[in-house]
C-alpha cells in the first residue's frame, strides 16, 4: 500500500494521538497471530467481533508493532504511538473512503449473493493485459475486507474491481462510501444471508444501495424482482442500465447454450451482431457469471469481440492456492491461478502464516503485468525481500537475470524441468514451500514431486465453506452466546489441525475433543484455544494436565480420581472441569438424584473449578420427540440452578448441538456446541440449503473397458451386462470407507457432472461404475460424494446417518485443504 504518515492518518480519522507522531504506515494488522512484518505497521484493535482486539495489543507489541489504533484505556508503552478514536473499525473505513477519493480511476463495484469473487477474477483474467488493475484480495468484501482492499489503490492503477458483501441491514451504506463504484454490478441473488433481512426484496434493496452514485448498473433482467427494484429505485436517476438476459431489449441477449465436450458454447446478441464463444465449464452458474463479466466489459466501453476468444481459457476459482501436505513434514502451497504482482503478495502472505521454521519460494517469470521488465522485477524483488525466505528458486527467461536484486541467494533455472533434475527428497525437510508461478511453467510437476504420495483418492476440505457455515450458525446466536466447536473423531473425519486452526482464526471460544490425545496433538501444533475432553480416560489424566485440557466430569468416581492426580502432581491452582448432567440420554453424566452428593463433595474441594455445566439432548433432530427434549431442558435448568445456588457459582451453561441451535434456539444459554452443522450438514431442509458443502470425497478413473452383453463384473458375478457396456474402474473400495452395501446399482458417483451407477460388488480397494452414457477417459476426476451425490443421500441409501459416513473415511485417504 501507499505509505501514510501517522500525522496524516491522525487528521484523516480525527484521532487523539498519544506518543510519537512521526512514524510511517505501510502495513495494517488486526489479528495479532498474523503479524510477520511489524516494521511500519499499525494494529487496529477492533472490538466488534466477540473477541476484543485490545486484549491482543500486548501480543502485537511483543511481535514488534509500535503503532496502534485504539478506543479504550490501556497500558501505554513509552516507545509506541496510539491513535485513540471512538471506533477503530469506523476509523479504518473513513481512512479507506479518504484514500478512495484521491483517485479518479474507474471503479467496478460488485455485489450479489453468489459469484462476486469469480466475476472479479474473470474480469481480471480477461482485462489484465490492457489495464493495471487493483482488486480485492481473495474474497475481501466485508466491513473490514472492503476498506483493506480499497487502501491498496496506488497511482499506477487505472482500473479498480472491488467486492462488497453484507450480512446485516445498513451495512451497504458504509461500503458504498468506501468503494464509490462508477460501475455497479449485481451478480446472482439467492436467499443466502436472508436470515437477517425480512424478505428477499429488502435484501436486494439493501444490496443495490451500492449503486446509488454509479453511472452504470449491470444486472440480469431475467430476474423479475431485481429488474423491478432497480428500475423502481434508479429509473429517474440518470443511470444507464446494462442488462443481460433472454429479452430482445437486453444489452446482451442470450440466444442459445450448447453443451460441448469441453464445456458450453454460448451465442449472444450485442446490438445487431450475433457473437459466439466458449467456456470450459458445464454448470449453469458459470453462464450467468460470464454474461455478467461480458456485460461489464461492454459497459467499460471496451470492444467485446476482442475478449471473446479468451473466455475458453478461463480458470475455475477453486484452482487458487491449494495447500497440501508434503513429503518429510513439509507443506506445499501451489498457486498458479494468476501471475501478477498482487497475487504474488497474497501467496507470500499465506506462506508467512505457515507455522514452519523454514520458508522456501519457487517463483517464475511474472507474465500478467504491463510494467517494463526492469520496473516489474524491481517490484517483485522488493516484495519478496520484505518476507523471510530461506531458500529462493527463480525459474524463467527473465527473472533469473534479476537475481542480484533479491536479498536471499537465489538458485536460477531456465525451465521447471531443469529445476526438477536437481530436486531430491533429502533436500526437503520441515518447511513450507510456496510454488508461485505462471501456468505455462507447469509448477504442478514440482508439487507432484513434493506432495506426500498416496493414492489419487483424496478427501477435499473447503475451509472457506467451513468458515461460512460457522458464520451462518453464529448469525443464529445472540451476540453474547459463546461457541464451542466439536472436533471429535478427527473433526468428523476432516482432520484436526487444519480445522482447529481455521476455527481459531474465527474466534471460536472452545474446542470439544473426544479424547485427550486429540487435544494434545492440537496443543503440540500450537492451538491455544481452551479444549474440553469428553472421554477423559484415567490413563490420560497426565496428558490432560500437561497440555492444559479440560476434562468432562461425568461421575463422582471420575472426579475423585482426577483430583487425586492433581494432588499427586501438586497442582495448587483450581483446575477447570466441566460437569455433565444426564437429563435423559442415559449415556454419561450425573443423574439429578446424584447432585446432592456431588455438591457436598465440591463444597469442600478447592482443587477444581467448575468451568461449565452442560447436558446433551437425545432428540434435538427428532421432531416427534420435541416434548422429550423440552423435558430434558427443564431437568437441566433445575440441576443447573441447584449447583449454582448451593455452591454459589455461575459456571457456563450449555446444552445445544447443531440441530439444537436450529430447533431450540431459545435455550442457547451461555454457549452452544456446534458439530455436524459446520461441516455443512443439517436435518432441517431450509438450513441445509443455506449451508455450504465442506467435504468432498474424490478419486480418478484407473481404467475404462468395454464389455459385451452377457459378460459380468466383479466378485460373485452379480452384475451381468445386458448390452455392450462401458465400465470404469475406480481405485477406491470399502477399505477407504465406501460402504460395500452401495454396490449392485444402489450407489452412484459423479463423472463429468453426470451420474454413474456403481455396478457389481464393491471390492476392498476398488469398485466399478457404468459409464456407457458418459464421455470420459482414464484419469478423469470422480466425485464419490460431497455436494452431489450428497453425504446425506449416501447415508440414507445405506440406512445410516451422515456422521457415520464422514467418520468412516479411512485414514489412508489423503486430506487436502482449500482456502479461497
Ligand atoms: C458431538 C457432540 C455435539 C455436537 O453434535 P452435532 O450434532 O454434531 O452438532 C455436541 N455435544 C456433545 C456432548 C457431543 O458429543
Amino acid at each position: 500500500m501507499k505509505p501514510y504518515k501517522i500525522k496524516e492518518l491522525t487528521a484523516i480519522i480525527s484521532a487523539e494521538i498519544i506518543g510519537n507522531p512521526d512514524g510511517n504506515i505501510e502495513q495494517i494488522y488486526f489479528d495479532s497471530r498474523a503479524i510477520y512484518q511489524p516494521k511500519n505497521a499499525v494494529f487496529f484493535a477492533f472490538s466488534e467481533f466477540g473477541n476484543d482486539g485490545h486484549s491482543y495489543i500486548e501480543d502485537a507489541y511483543r511481535k514488534g508493532i509500535r503503532q496502534f489504533v485504539i478506543s479504550k484505556d490501556i497500558d501505554l508503552k513509552e516507545d509506541a504511538a496510539y491513535l485513540k478514536v471512538n471506533s477503530p473499525i469506523k476509523a479504518l473505513q473513513k481512512w479507506a473512503g479518504f484514500h478512495r477519493n484521491q483517485f479518479q480511476i474507474p471503479i467496478v463495484g460488485i455485489t450479489g449473493s453468489n459469484g462476486k469473487t469469480i466475476v472479479k477474477e474473470w474480469l481480471n483474467q480477461l482485462l489484465w493485459k490492457d489495464f493495471s488493475i487493483v482488486r480485492s484480495p481473495k474474497s475481501y468484501n466485508s466491513q473490514i475486507g472492503a476498506p483493506l482492499s480499497v487502501l491498496q489503490i496506488t497511482a499506477e492503477n487505472n482500473l479498480g474491481i472491488f467486492e462488497a458483501g453484507i450480512s446485516l441491514p445498513n451495512e451497504m451504506q458504509t461500503l458504498e462510501e468506501i468503494i464509490q463504484p462508477e460501475i455497479g454490478v449485481l451478480t446472482h441473488m439467492s436467499s443466502a444471508h436472508l436470515e437477517n433481512f425480512d424478505s428477499k426484496e429488502n435484501l436486494i434493496r439493501e444490496k443495490i444501495k451500492l449503486f446509488q452514485n454509479s453511472n452504470k448498473i449491470i444486472y440480469n433482467s431475467d430476474n423479475e424482482l431485481i429488474k423491478k427494484l432497480i428500475e423502481e429505485v434508479y429509473a429517474d436517476k440518470n443511470k444507464e442500465f446494462y442488462t443481460f438476459g433472454k429479452n430482445e431489449n437486453d444489452t446482451i441477449q442470450l440466444i442459445s447454450i450448447n453443451e460441448i465436450p469441453t464445456g458450453k458454447e454460448i451465442k449472444i446478441r450485442l446490438d445487431s451482431n450475433e457473437l459466439s464463444f466458449k467456456i470450459p465449464f458445464h454448470d449453469e452458474a458459470s453462464v450467468e457469471n460470464i454474461l455478467t463479466v461480458l456485460t461489464t466489459i461492454h459497459a467499460l466501453e471496451l470492444e467485446l469481440e476482442k475478449y471473446l476468444p479468451e473466455t475458453e481459457h478461463l480458470l475455475p476459482i477453486e484452482m487458487r492456492l491449494e495447500i497440501k501436505e508434503g513429503i518429510r513434514e513439509s507443506v506445499v502451497i501451489n498457486d498458479t491461478f494468476n501471475s501478477d504482482l498482487h497475487s504474488v503478495k497474497v501467496a507470500l502472505d499465506v506462506l508467512a502464516q505457515q507455522p514452519f521454521p523454514r520458508k522456501s519460494l519457487v517463483l517464475t517469470d511474472v507474465l500478467q503485468s504491463n510494467l517494463n521488465k526492469d520496473e516489474l522485477y524491481r517490484k517483485v524483488s522488493d516484495l519478496v525481500n520484505s518476507y523471510k525466505i530461506d531458500d529462493l528458486i527463480l525459474i524463467g527467461e527473465f527473472i533469473p537475470k534479476y537475481k542480484n536484486l533479491f536479498k536471499s541467494k537465489a538458485r536460477t533455472f531456465a525451465t521447471t524441468d531443469e529445476f526438477l533434475k536437481t530436486l531430491s527428497v533429502q533436500n526437503v525437510h520441515n518447511e513450507a514451500i510456496l510454488l508461485k508461478g505462471a501456468r505455462p511453467f507447469k509448477l504442478e510437476k514440482i508439487s507432484a514431486f513434493l506432495e506426500k504420495k498416496s493414492h489419487d483418492t483424496v478427501l477435499e476440505i473447503n475451509l472457506q465453506a467451513l468458515t461460512d457455515n460457522v458464520k451462518f450458525f453464529r448469525n443464529k446466536l445472540n451476540p453474547k452466546t459463546k461457541l464451542m466447536a466439536m472436533i471429535k473423531a478427527n473433526s468428523y473425519g476432516a482432520g484436526s489441525f487444519e480445522i482447529a486452526q481455521t476455527l481459531e482464526h474465527l474466534n471460536i471460544d472452545y474446542l470439544g475433543a473426544a479424547y485427550a490425545d486429540e487435544g494434545a496433538e492440537l496443543r503440540k501444533a500450537g492451538i491455544t484455544l481452551p479444549i474440553m475432553v469428553m472421554n477423559p480416560e484415567q490413563s490420560s489424566y497426565s496428558t490432560i494436565i500437561e497440555f492444559q485440557l479440560e476434562p468432562e466430569i461425568y461421575s463422582l468416581r471420575v472426579l475423585e480420581l482426577f483430583i487425586q492426580t492433581l494432588k499427586e502432581k501438586s497442582i495448587t491452582e483450581a483446575y477447570p472441569v466441566h460437569l455433565k448432567i444426564d437429563t435423559g440420554m442415559n449415556r454419561l453424566g450425573f443423574r439429578p438424584e446424584q447432585l446432592d452428593e456431588l455438591i457436598q463433595y465440591l463444597k469442600t474441594e478447592k482443587s477444581v473449578k467448575v468451568q461449565s455445566v452442560f447436558t446433551h439432548l437425545a432428540t434435538a433432530d427428532v421432531p416427534e420427540e420435541k416434548e422429550f427434549a423440552l423435558q430434558q431442558l427443564k431437568i437441566f435448568d433445575e440441576s443447573y440452578s441447584k449447583i449454582s445456588s448451593e455452591l454459589n457459582i455461575q459456571p457456563l451453561k450449555h446444552a445445544l448441538n447443531s440441530p439444537g441451535i436450529i430447533h431450540f434456539n431459545k435455550n442457547q444459554y451461555d454457549m452452544v456446541r456446534l458439530g455436524i452443522g459446520m461441516y455443512g450438514i443439517s436435518d432441517d431442509d431450509s438450513v441445509q440449503k443455506q449451508l455450504k458443502n465442506v467435504i468432498t470425497f474424490k478419486t480418478v478413473i484407473s481404467r475404462i473397458s468395454e464389455i459385451e452383453a452377457g459378460e459380468t463384473v466383479s466378485y460373485g458375478r452379480r452384475f451381468k451386462a445386458e448390452k455392450q457396456t462401458k465400465i470404469a474402474t475406480l481405485p477406491v473400495g470399502y477399505a477407504d470407507g465406501i460402504r460395500r452395501s452401495l454396490g449392485y446399482g444402489i450407489g452412484n458417483v459423479l463423472i463429468q457432472n453426470q451420474v454413474a451407477p456403481i455396478v457389481g460388488t464393491i471390492c476392498m480397494d476398488m469398485l466399478m461404475v457404468d459409464v456407457s452414457e458418459i464421455n470420459c477417459k482414464e484419469g478423469d476426476e470422480v466425485i464419490l460424494f460431497g455436494q452431489n451425490p450428497s453425504i446425506k443421500s449416501v447415508a440414507e441409501k445405506v440406512g445410516t446417518i451422515p456422521y457415520e459416513i464422514l467418520t468412516s473415511i479411512s485414514a489412508r485417504v489423503k486430506r487436502v485443504y482449500y482456502k479461497e
